[in-house]
């Protein structure tokens, strides 16, 4: 019981500066950005570290949230995340997820700060869909990588 207790205690103890060490590090990438003219260095290892968090992602199942033209009542349809279905929310219109290619694009949503996405194709030869997305805001990037798959 009181070996059970300690383990316990331990456990909480670990979680809690492991927490404690996460947020300071949030604090230190975000001091020098804030201080505005610091040292360069500082500049360029909050850069770094920056990246090191969400700089981006790839592969399909990372699609950042879709909104696509309803084809029955041109309503606009959000497709959350790149397997859900895709029901529209005014008709009775629903599709499979792999529907998507098939259903107008109208923009990707940054998922770190909700804020449009601008997106393109790399081989509109080869495949129908989206291939990357840029956010203008917060320079979140986002790749299919379809040589990946
Ligand atoms: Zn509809
Ligand atoms: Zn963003």
């Amino acid at each position: 019981m009181t070996q059970e207790r300690i383990f316990f205690i331990t456990v909480i103890d670990t979680l809690e500066s492991i927490y404690n060490g996460m947020r300071r590090a949030g604090e230190a990438i975000v001091a020098p950005l804030r201080s505005g003219n610091g040292p360069n260095k500082f500049r360029l290892s909050a850069v770094d570290t920056a990246t090191t968090t969400h700089d981006g992602d790839d592969g399909w199942a990372k699609r950042p949230p879709a909104t696509v033209a309803c084809p029955r009542c041109e309503n606009d349809i959000l497709q959350h995340n790149a397997y859900d279905d895709i029901d529209c929310p005014r008709c009775v219109a629903s599709f499979d997820a792999d529907e998507f290619s098939e259903l107008e694009l109208r923009g990707l949503t940054c998922p770190v700060c909700r804020d449009d996405m601008v997106h393109g194709q790399r081989h509109p030869e080869a495949f129908d869909i989206v291939e990357w997305a840029t956010c203008n805001s917060c320079r979140y990037h986002w790749e299919f990588k379809h040589s990946y798959d």
